[in-house]
């Protein structure tokens, strides 16, 4: 029996991507999830796409999740008279609300609101870190700066203003504008960027009422602080290490990654690392050693998810790019430390489900040859429950609704499956039985872990644990 991977890969799709030929040929590599980036292109292409993935989805009888990642409050300087500027470290810069085109002593900044934000002696950051300027007089309507370090500085770079909560909802205006279409399409999730507070998460969730599930991307300092309640609130979340690494020091991305993916663990929600994790595979056809070890640790770490942004996106190799996850992810998986790195212990919370739900570990141990965990679902919490505990079994999902199926799609160790829910013992063994044998687990003989609830007429929450044993 092949090896079915437990993490899952998110595919970022773009021009060199969103073909129905590479759709497929992606699908058919391993990707569980397609993100679509609102940042770049057109809707009428973005909706394109989703109808391609969902023609295909039948095609290929795989679910498949897709998360439509909004743009979110990205500053942006504005433009340069030649196009581009080179700054000298000591030299002084500034920043102001002129329209006018830039040049060596300035540029525009579009964003008059976030002016009562500087301090003076703090620093802004340009183009993901690759500029610093420091902060010597702040005025009502532009600042002075000193240039901290020689650099090349060109039209519309990012600018971040690090460590700061500014007056800015994670929802913009092409945000609404955008969302209001989306919320149209066959779509799974909303990303929403840079996220700064519980009510950033709260606006959106008032907007989408549950058409969408809600993917918090943390790439502020102050979403990580109330990531507790950001959490209550989201329905997943995306390490996003690209700001991340620009809004905090560096050196503290992989702390905070693995700080976020314990917490999200912890409350059973799913969590992906993004960004830069096979970047070099944009141009190449295969990655450094330190890219495959970025997935390797995330893998080991207990990551539901792991995704590929530019490298599908935009890359010459996006289908290697998959291959290359995918092998990393099931090496790492198959690896014999694995069991124990990603044991995580929780404090049991007293309920009938989690009970089930937390002693499937223990149940697996005690069976001589156990195939799969079989989870009757109907929201798919069960799954979420079943999942934080890592069984290092695949969890075939049996859920009724194709919305939590796909997703379910972004959930560690599950294999989503849309089923009609059983009204008697017997059928739920059939259709055990039936997913069983279509994902290859009865070629040899061995056992299934089957929860469910009971009386399935009334949905009634997991209470029900039954071993069957094949053939
Ligand atoms: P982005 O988000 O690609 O939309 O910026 C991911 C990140 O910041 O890492
Ligand atoms: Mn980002």
């Amino acid at each position: 029996m092949k090896k079915i991977p437990f993490t899952k890969i998110v595919a970022t799709l773009g021009p060199a991507s969103q073909n129905e030929a590479m759709i497929e040929l992606l699908m058919q590599a391993g990707v569980n999830v397609f993100r679509l980036n609102m940042s770049h292109g057109k809707i009428e292409d973005h909706i394109k796409t989703i109808n391609s993935i969902r023609v295909l989805e039948k095609k290929l009888q795989k679910t498949i999740g897709i998360l439509c990642d909004l743009q979110g409050p990205k500053l942006r300087i504005g433009c340069f008279e030649e196009g581009m500027v080179s700054l000298k470290a000591g030299q002084k810069f500034i920043l102001d609300s002129n329209p006018k085109l830039g040049d060596e002593t300035r540029v525009e900044l579009p964003h008059p609101e976030i002016f009562s934000s500087f301090e003076k002696s703090g620093t802004v950051v340009l183009n993901d870190g690759a500029l610093s300027l420091q902060i010597k007089e702040v005025h009502k309507d532009f600042i002075e700066t000193t240039v901290l370090n020689d650099a090349l500085l060109s039209n519309h770079k990012g600018f971040n203003l690090p460590n700061k909560v500014l007056p800015l909802k994670s929802l913009t205006a092409k945000d609404l504008k955008d969302l209001d279409v989306l919320l149209h399409q066959d779509i799974d999730f909303i990303g929403l960027s840079f996220v700064q507070s519980p009510q950033d998460v709260q606006e959106a969730l008032d907007l989408t009422k549950g058409k969408v599930r809600i993917i918090a991307k943390i790439e502020k300092p102050s979403a990580v602080q109330e990531l507790d309640k950001i959490l209550e609130l989201a329905d997943g979340i995306m390490i996003a290490r690209g700001d991340l690494g620009v809004e905090c020091p560096l050196e503290e991305v992989p702390l905070l990654q693995r700080k976020i993916i314990k917490l999200c663990r912890e409350k059973g929600k799913p969590v992906i690392v993004a960004t830069q994790m096979l970047e070099s595979m944009i141009d190449h056809p295969l990655p450094t050693r330190a890219e495959v070890s970025d997935i390797a640790t995330a893998v080991f770490a207990g990551t539901d998810a792991v995704m590929l942004s530019g490298e599908t996106a935009i890359g010459k190799y996006p289908v290697n790019a998959v291959r290359m996850m995918q092998k990393t992810i099931l090496k790492t998986e198959s690896d014999s430390s694995y069991e124990e790195l990603i044991a995580l212990h929780f404090k049991p919370t007293k309920s009938i489900s989690e009970a089930i739900c937390g002693s499937l570990r223990d149940i697996l141990k005690h069976l001589k040859n156990p195939k799969a965990i079989v989870s009757f679902s109907v929201s798919g919490g069960t799954v979420l429950r079943t999942s934080r505990e890592r069984p290092l079994f695949p969890i075939l999902s049996l859920v009724e609704n194709e919305q939590v199926a796909r997703f379910l799609c972004l959930v560690w160790g599950t294999i989503p499956e849309i089923c009609v829910p059983p009204q008697k013992m017997e059928e739920m063994d059939s259709r055990a039985m039936e997913f069983a044998e279509k994902h290859h687990f009865l070629e040899t003989d061995g056992e299934l872990v089957i929860t469910a609830g009971f009386p399935f007429e009334g949905k009634g929450k997991t209470n029900l644990i039954h071993i069957t044993k094949m053939p």
